[in-house]
């Protein structure tokens, strides 16, 4: 797959930070289309499939070579602890998937969240199950995706050469965390596409800031309205300067960035088109240096990253 640098990700059509209007997330899907992105990830889990539900609707019409779609399997509700990673419970669910998305295949498969799973499980039953549908033709790529950094190489070193050819991190390569930057050689070695998804940290580093359910200490929260007040003062916008910033690295593929609102899409295309400010950005990480690379970690014990602690109190 050949994406663009910048792509949709579409757990807000799930309602997932806040209730939406379905017409403005299906023109928001337009919008990143007509302007040049050819990448979509979705998951069953986002606002429990009424993500994927919007999207069908979304691309209803479009034309299928338009467009690189990913979504998920295993990760069914964060809320209600639903992590199910059988064979027969990710065939089921990629057979629901396709009629919600309209299409006939996916491009891009991956198991959700897998420090949420038991890597038995995934390495006996949920892997091999998809590089049958592969070989079916009903999936083309697969793919793991995860929260803690180090869950990805425990899997890729025991799977069968090549069946994991694309990782999913998220909220590691922004400006307040770019722990991913040194695992990058290790996918880069191996052949492995890096996607980096949430360039705001899931909200931190917007104006509206985070929803309840985020997992970012007080800390972590108001270290990054501070850098938001200091961009706000010098007349800029975080949430420029942090898509700027996550799209910057040539070892990764594409960056993963949501929204419903027909607005911040096309202001993140712009984003794009202008060059980064490099005094504001080294202000703003001066900011962000107590809490630099302190984020949150979850799933099973076994599978959490040690957690940094901020350097002093922000
Ligand atoms: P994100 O950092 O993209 O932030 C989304 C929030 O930022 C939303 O509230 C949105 O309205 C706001 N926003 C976006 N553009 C804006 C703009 N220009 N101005 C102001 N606010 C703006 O976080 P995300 O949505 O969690 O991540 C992007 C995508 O990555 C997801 O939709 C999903 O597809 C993928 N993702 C996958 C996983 C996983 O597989 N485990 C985890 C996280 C994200």
């Amino acid at each position: 797959m050949h994406v663009s640098r910048l792509s949709f990700g579409a757990s807000s059509l799930g309602g997932v930070f806040h209730a939406i209007r379905v017409d403005e997330g299906i023109e928001t899907v337009h919008i990143a289309l007509d302007g040049g992105i050819n990448f979509i990830d979705v998951s069953p889990a986002y606002g429990e499939t009424l993500a994927e539900t919007n999207l069908g609707l979304a691309l209803r019409g479009v034309r299928r070579d338009r467009y690189h779609l990913a979504t998920k399997i295993g990760s069914y509700s964060e809320a209600r602890g639903d992590y199910d990673y059988s064979g027969e419970r990710t065939r089921r669910s990629i057979e629901a998937s396709l009629k919600r998305l309209g299409v006939d295949f996916i491009d891009l498969i991956q198991c959700h969240d897998i420090e949420f799973a038991d890597h038995e499980v995934l390495l006996r039953e949920t892997l091999p199950t998809l590089a049958a549908l592969k070989a079916e033709g009903i999936v083309r790529h697969i793919g793991i995706t995860g929260l803690p950094l180090n869950v990805f190489a425990k899997v890729i070193e025991r799977a069968a050469p090549g069946i994991v050819e694309t990782i999913l991190s998220f909220c590691h390569f922004e400006l307040n965390d770019t722990s991913l930057e040194a695992r990058l050689p290790y996918f880069k070695q191996r052949g492995i596409g890096v996607i980096n998804a949430s360039p705001t940290g899931m909200g931190l580093l917007t104006e509206r800031g985070v929803p309840a359910w985020h997992p970012a200490s007080p800390e972590i929260v108001v270290a990054c309205q501070r850098a938001a007040q200091h961009c706000r003062a010098r007349g800029g916008d975080i949430t420029q300067l942090a898509v700027q910033f996550a799209c910057s690295h040539a070892d990764i593929a594409t960056t993963l960035v949501g929204t419903a609102l027909p607005e911040n899409m096309r202001r993140n295309l712009a984003y794009l088109k202008t060059p980064i400010e490099q005094t504001l950005l080294a202000e703003v990480r001066e900011i962000l240096s107590p809490i630099q690379n302190c984020n949150f970690t979850r799933g099973r014990p076994e599978h959490r990253d040690p957690l940094l602690m901020p350097a002093v109190a922000a």
